[in-house]
C-alpha cells in the first residue's frame, strides 16, 4: 500500500512538472489543443462608419496569422459561410457569426456565434437591465456575450456590470483609440473595473479586440486591425469549440505579447513569454503600445489578486505563482516595455484569466 502511495506521489510530481496536474486549464499539457488567434470585434461596409468589404478584412486577418474573425456589425446579424469564401482565405481561418448589439445608453455587446439577429432596442433607466437584456437575447439566439468597451464615454461602470447574470466576458482592451481603456484621473481603467468585479466574486474573463473599421489607411487615431486579440486554447478551429473554450477562460488576451505557457492550475499559475513571436509582432508597423512617460525596458510578469493587489512581480520571461489557501483569486499580467523613438516608452501586454480558489 505504501509503495502504491509513493508511486502515486511520484507520478503526481512528474505530471505537475509537465504542467499536467489535476488542473483547471491544461494549457501547458501535451494534449491535442492548439492556440488559435482571433478578433471578436470588426466592422466592415455593413456598418455605416466603415468602408472595407468583408473580403478585405478577412484577407488582412488571415495574412497576419489570425484563425477566426467575428464581423460584429451594429445591429446587423452577419453570417458568412466560410466555405463559400475564396479558397485562398480558408486556410486555418473561419468566420464566427456575430453582431454588435448596439443598445441605448452606450451599452454595446458583442454577440458571438448567434444563429439569428438579436434585438437591440430595449431601453431602461438602469444600464444593468439593458445589459442583462442583451445577454439574455444573445443566449436565446444560441450565442455568448462580450460586454464591449465599458469606458467608451465612460458609459458602463463595475456597478452596472456586477449584477448581470450569464455574462462571462468583457472587453478589457478595445483597439479603437477613443475607448479610454486606461481610464483617467476621474475614471477607473478597464483593468481596475475587472478587479472590482472579480473582487465581488463575479467570474468574468477579459477580452482584447480591435473594434477595427479601417483596413487600408493606418494611423494612431484610426481604428485599425492588429491592436488587440485573443489566443484561444481549443481542440478544434470550429465556432462552437472556440466559444466554449472562451466561456471557460481557456484563453488569454494580448495587445502585443505572445505566451508560450499560460497554465492555470488549481495550485499554481505558470507563465512563459514567447519572445520570438512577440518580437516579430512588435516589429510590425500597425502595432500600437500604451504610451507612457517613464519606464524600464524589458519584461515583467505580475500575479494579481483582489482589489488589484500585486501578489508577486518577476522581471523575467518565465515565472510562476504558488496559489495559497488564503488567495481568493489570482490572475496574471505580462508587460513588455520598450523605448519609443521620441524618448518616451510604450507598453504591450498579455492578460491571463483569473483562477478562483
Ligand atoms: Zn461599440
Ligand atoms: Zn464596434
Amino acid at each position: 500500500m505504501r509503495k502504491i502511495r509513493i508511486l502515486y506521489f511520484v507520478i503526481t510530481i512528474i505530471l505537475i512538472m509537465q504542467g499536467c496536474s489535476d488542473d483547471i486549464n491544461m494549457q501547458g499539457c501535451n494534449d491535442d489543443k492548439k492556440w488559435y488567434r482571433g478578433n471578436t470585434h470588426t466592422h466592415t461596409a455593413f456598418s455605416n462608419h466603415a468602408f472595407s468589404s468583408p473580403d478585405i478584412a478577412a484577407k488582412w486577418y488571415q495574412e497576419h496569422g489570425y484563425n477566426f474573425l467575428i464581423l460584429s456589425e451594429h445591429n446587423k446579424f452577419v453570417e458568412i459561410e466560410t466555405d463559400k469564401f475564396p479558397e485562398y482565405l480558408q486556410n486555418e481561418f473561419i468566420f464566427i457569426p456575430g453582431q454588435e448589439v448596439t443598445g441605448h445608453k452606450t451599452v454595446h455587446t458583442t454577440a458571438m456565434n448567434i444563429n439569428r439577429f438579436v434585438p437591440w432596442n430595449f431601453d431602461h433607466i438602469n444600464k444593468s437591465v439593458i445589459l442583462q437584456n442583451h445577454v439574455n437575447g444573445i443566449i436565446e439566439a444560441g450565442g455568448q456575450a462580450i460586454l464591449n468597451h465599458p469606458n467608451y464615454r465612460y458609459a458602463v461602470t463595475a456597478e452596472n456590470i456586477s449584477s448581470v447574470k450569464n455574462l462571462y466576458m468583457f472587453e478589457l482592451f478595445n483597439g479603437n483609440p477613443v475607448t479610454n481603456n486606461f481610464g483617467d484621473n476621474e475614471h477607473s481603467s478597464t483593468e481596475d473595473i475587472w478587479d472590482q468585479l472579480l473582487t465581488k466574486g463575479m467570474l468574468i474573463y477579459a477580452v482584447a479586440s480591435d473594434d477595427a473599421r479601417q483596413f487600408e489607411i493606418f494611423a494612431d487615431y484610426m481604428s485599425n486591425p492588429g491592436r488587440g486579440w485573443v489566443m484561444v486554447h481549443s481542440s478544434k478551429l470550429e465556432a462552437d469549440e472556440i466559444v466554449t473554450a472562451m466561456v471557460k477562460g481557456d484563453f488569454y488576451s494580448s495587445s502585443g505579447v505572445f505566451l508560450k505557457t499560460n497554465d492555470r492550475h488549481s495550485d499554481a499559475y505558470i507563465i512563459e513569454v514567447d519572445e520570438k513571436k512577440t518580437e516579430e509582432e512588435l516589429s510590425q508597423d500597425y502595432i500600437r503600445g500604451n504610451q507612457i512617460e517613464k519606464g524600464t525596458e524589458g519584461y515583467k510578469i505580475e500575479f494579481i489578486g483582489p482589489n488589484g493587489e500585486i501578489l508577486k512581480v518577476i522581471k523575467a520571461t518565465k515565472g510562476n505563482y504558488r496559489i495559497k489557501k488564503s488567495d481568493v483569486y489570482v490572475r496574471a499580467k505580462v508587460t513588455y516595455t520598450r523605448m519609443h523613438q521620441d524618448g518616451g516608452y510604450e507598453e504591450f501586454y498579455a492578460w491571463g484569466q483569473p483562477i478562483f480558489k
